[in-house]
């Protein structure tokens, strides 16, 4: 065994735990941006990295308001910060 091998093996249920945390995590963050499944999936099979993906992912749920350039919801019917009609 190396070294690397003797430290996960040390510390699995550490490394196992942080993995589930990280997998709810990325789907608690992907169900808040349209994208519950893949930020699953992502959790489970990057981890940590997974996290990261998730973040940086656009929320597909939200768009730049053409006015003020906040982000807002695409179901809105009026823009929430500048009270301007939607064209949705
Ligand atoms: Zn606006």
């Amino acid at each position: 065994m190396n070294e690397i091998t003797m430290v996960i093996a040390r510390n699995s249920d550490l490394i196992i735990v942080l993995w589930i945390v990280c997998t709810i995590l990325c789907t608690y963050i992907g169900m808040q941006r349209g994208f519950p499944f893949l930020g699953f999936i992502n959790g489970l099979t990057l981890g940590p990295i997974g996290v990261l993906f998730v973040v940086i992912q656009k929320n597909s749920k939200r768009y730049p308001c053409p006015n003020c350039t906040e982000e807002i919801l695409k179901a809105a019917k009026v823009y929430p910060h500048c009270q301007r009609e939607t064209n949705a």
